[in-house]
């Protein structure tokens, strides 16, 4: 006989984890499959974001910025070291760490909403029927009113660099090197290659990102790309445009294992060797084994579980959310979606606002967007007003010695409303986000113009930018806005 609930999950990611647990608090009888094993064979849940994602990231990008502070800005503030070292295991250590509290905490959580965690790998079998197989080989069926896949997305492999995850690693292996390689190759200027570059980089690798298109992050606003560009290059990231890799061969022995890559530029052939070498080319659907034909969901062309705007599959009781359908591949999208779902079954009427998906690199300085950029803007023919404002002009940035980037806000020349917002700089993705919540409330930039913000903070870069857009900034001056 099989287990019967109101909603099964299949993958605890940011989606399922968020879907699952949302389902527990409206009082659905809800399980919660994954199959994820940790390093001491351990089933853990949150998915590639808490395991090998955005947390563990995080946590090295947090430790080499101060390793790289305490090199570079110390002496500035007048504090002396006398020497400052770095401790590779102890980092990564740590970053396991802070990997195992917040899964754990999702375990708890799961106990709290009554959700059934179970271990083992889901497929699809039926419109209302999950098998799970344990990893013991264990069959068991779930019977559910309601499916909902959040099986995500695992990383790209390229032909010619095949990953061993020992001298070519992809984003997982990246966040385990014992030492710090002294030549690190990184193939793909996206966002992890970017992320994943600059721990390594700070610690005192050479980096050399090799990055097959012409521009630099064409997705960012063309302004706060190539201030990225210029800060990440002073800051000792080779980026190479225009570089394809084509092929690769590994060398030397034991610890002195190397690779030899080679790329195509507008010179020709080219080689460079690198101790270690990062592909970092994009992630996948991960659907491998998860659906039975049978059952009828279909997939786009590049993999993904088609779905709607509430993420409903072509099956009715099944629905589909986070990195494993279109969209940007984000935890907070995710998350949203799973939520939308679970309220969704609930009979309530959320909706995800795709338009106010929030994106990060995570460098320091960070970069952040949100909504349209001027690029974007004028190939729609929707006239703008611009507000930039410099953090050099931002008393508070200026006191950290942090003042690096600009913030940046469009909104439309008739209308007022605030259309976008584009920033480089320390905090770039916290105060980003105070703008997302302006636009979701249909904000004009008059109206965070007119909003007080505690002084001194980088957020009153924010509002002079606001202020900017109209013309108004106190700290500079105002020329050339209308576009
Ligand atoms: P996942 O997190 O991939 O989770 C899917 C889960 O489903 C996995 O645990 C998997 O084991 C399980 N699963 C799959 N198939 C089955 C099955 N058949 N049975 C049982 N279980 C199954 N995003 C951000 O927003 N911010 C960041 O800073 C950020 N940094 C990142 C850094 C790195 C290095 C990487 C690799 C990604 C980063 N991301 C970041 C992206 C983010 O991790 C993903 O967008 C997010 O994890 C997607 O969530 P998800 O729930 O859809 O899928
Ligand atoms: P993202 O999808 O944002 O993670 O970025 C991945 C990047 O890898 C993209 O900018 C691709 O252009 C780049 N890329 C993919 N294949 C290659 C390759 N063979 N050589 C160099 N760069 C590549």
């Amino acid at each position: 006989m099989s287990k019967e609930y109101d909603v099964v999950v299949v993958g605890s990611g940011p989606a399922g984890y968020h879907a699952a647990i949302r389902c527990g608090q409206l009082g659905f009888k809800t399980a919660c499959i994954e199959k994820w094993l940790n390093k001491e064979d351990k089933t853990v849940y949150g998915g590639t974001c808490l395991n090998v994602g955005c947390i563990p990231s995080k946590a090295l990008l947090d430790t080499s910025h101060k390793y790289a502070e305490a090199h570079h800005d110390f002496e500035t503030h007048g504090i002396k070291v006398s020497k400052v070292g770095i401790d590779v295991p102890a980092m990564i250590g740590r970053k396991d760490q802070v990997v195992k509290q917040l899964t754990q905490g999702v375990a708890g959580l799961f106990t709290a909403n009554k959700v059934d965690g179970i271990t083992g790998t889901g497929k699809v079998t039926g419109a209302n029927s999950v098998v799970v197989t344990s990893h013991d080989g264990k069959q068991e069926e779930l019977s559910a009113k309601h499916i909902i896949i959040a099986a995500g997305s695992v990383p790209i492999d390229i032909p010619p660099t095949p990953v061993d995850q020992e001298t070519i690693v992809d984003s997982t292996g990246a966040l385990e090197f014992q030492e710090v390689p002294k030549r690190l190759g990184v193939i793909g200027a996206g966002v992890i290659g970017l992320e994943l570059g600059s721990v390594w980089a700070r610690l005192g690798a050479e980096v050399v990102v090799l990055e097959a298109m012409d521009d630099f992050l064409p997705a960012v606003d063309r302004q706060i790309a190539k201030e990225a560009a210029k800060i990440f290059t002073k800051q000792g990231l080779d980026i190479k445009l225009g570089a394809r890799v084509t092929g690769s061969k590994l060398g030397g022995k034991g610890t002195k294992k190397n690779v030899v890559v080679e790329y195509t530029d507008s010179d020709g052939d080219q080689k460079a060797t690198f101790d270690k070498l990062i592909v970092a080319v994009g992630r996948k659907p991960y659907t491998v084994d998860l659906l039975d034909p049978s059952v009828g969901i279909e997939l786009d062309e590049r993999g993904f579980i088609k779905v709607n705007d509430q993420c409903a599959t072509s099956v009715p009781s099944i629905y589909a959310c986070g990195d494993v359908v279109r969209g940007p591949m984000l935890a907070h999208k995710g998350m949203e979606e799973g939520v939308m779902v679970a309220e969704r079954l609930a009979d309530k009427k959320t909706q995800v606002n795709y338009d106010l998906v929030p994106s990060v690199i995570y460098t320091h300085p960070e970069v952040a967007w949100v909504g349209k950029n001027e690029e974007e803007l004028k190939a729609e023919g929707i006239e703008y007003n611009l507000g930039v404002f410099p953090f050099v002009a931002n008393g508070r940035a200026l006191a950290a010695n942090d003042s690096d980037g600009m913030v940046k806000l469009i909104a439309d020349a008739n209308t007022d409303r605030i259309l976008g917002c584009h920033v480089i700089g320390a905090s770039a993705a916290d105060l980003m986000q105070q703008v997302v919540i302006a636009m979701e409330f249909s904000a004009s930039a008059e109206d965070l113009g007119l909003t007080m913000f505690s002084h001194p903070t980088l957020s009153e870069a924010v509002h002079e930018a606001a202020l900017a857009a109209n013309g108004h900034a106190i700290h500079i001056g105002n020329r050339r806005r209308r576009k």
